[in-house]
């Protein structure tokens, strides 16, 4: 299984610099994977990193996974969705994003700090456990195809490749591909411009066509802001015939001001 794009380009160097990562892990004393101190065990956080971070915890929106007022009872929904439900059934995710969780995504993201990944998709699985069990197929978010380049890796699809665990479940990699937006955006409103902007953006790769119609897709990012990037992608995979879109994230944003109805 590869965590790269389908052409599977630039592998080779990538084994090699995930080789010569790990050797240097071996000969290194074990860090923090957030702040990078002396001292942790490999692959887990420091005192106070660990201390620094909000696991999100119930009651949640059953929709979005926003948490939710602890006077809330049974499984409500968030104002959000109520007004305007999500094009994907349900979200959750470990994680608030703040500073402290920011600082392990993007020691992760652009420091290749990758040893947190066995902890991150521990608690990816704690938080999704409803949403794996339900899974037919577990596919990240994409990046554009020069990112990818740029960068080595999808973040997102290492998520994705440890999340799904090594059960029936079917992890595709390169379910959905990401490209320009190219349809044309005469006579849209605002609204639906950016819709189209965003859905047009990812398509599913053409060879998994079969296996997205009548599937049940867990998707997996590492952050989740506005929402508008998974929207997309579950839109697309609503349209290629997919019967369930979940989403799963590291962390995501909590709106300041949102609740339950
Ligand atoms: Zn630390
Ligand atoms: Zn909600």
């Amino acid at each position: 299984m590869s965590y790269l794009d389908a052409t599977g380009r630039n592998a080779a160097l990538l084994a090699l610099r995930r080789l010569g990562a790990a050797a240097v892990d071996l000969l290194l004393p074990p860090r923090c994977i957030g702040c990078g101190a002396l001292g942790a065990r490999q692959g887990e956080l420091c005192a106070a990193c660990w201390g620094a971070l909000h696991f999100i915890q119930a009651p949640l929106c059953r929709c979005c996974g926003l948490p939710l007022p602890h006077s809330v009872v049974g499984e409500p929904l968030c104002g959000a969705c109520v007004v305007a439900p999500p094009p994907y059934d349900r979200a959750r995710a470990a994680l608030a994003y703040d500073d402290a969780s920011r600082e392990l995504v993007l020691a992760f993201k652009h420091r290749e700090r990758l040893a947190g990944l066995d902890a991150f998709a521990a608690w990816m699985r704690v938080a999704g456990a409803e949403l794996l069990v339900d899974a037919d197929l577990v596919a990240p978010v994409p990046l554009h195809r020069w990112r990818l380049l740029s960068r080595g890796f999808n973040q997102a699809a290492l998520l994705a490749a440890r999340v799904s665990g090594r059960g029936s479940r079917a992890c595709c990699l390169d379910l959905l591909v990401r490209r320009r937006a190219t349809r044309s955006q005469q006579g849209l409103g605002g609204d639906a411009r950016l819709r189209n902007v965003t859905a047009a953006a990812f398509a599913v790769r053409r060879r998994h066509r079969a296996r997205v119609d009548g599937a049940r897709v867990l998707l997996v990012d590492d952050v989740m802001t506005t929402g508008a990037t998974v929207g997309a992608c579950a839109t697309v995979l609503r349209r290629a015939g997919a019967t369930r879109i979940d989403v799963l994230c590291l962390a995501r944003v909590i709106r300041a001001g949102s609740g339950a109805i």
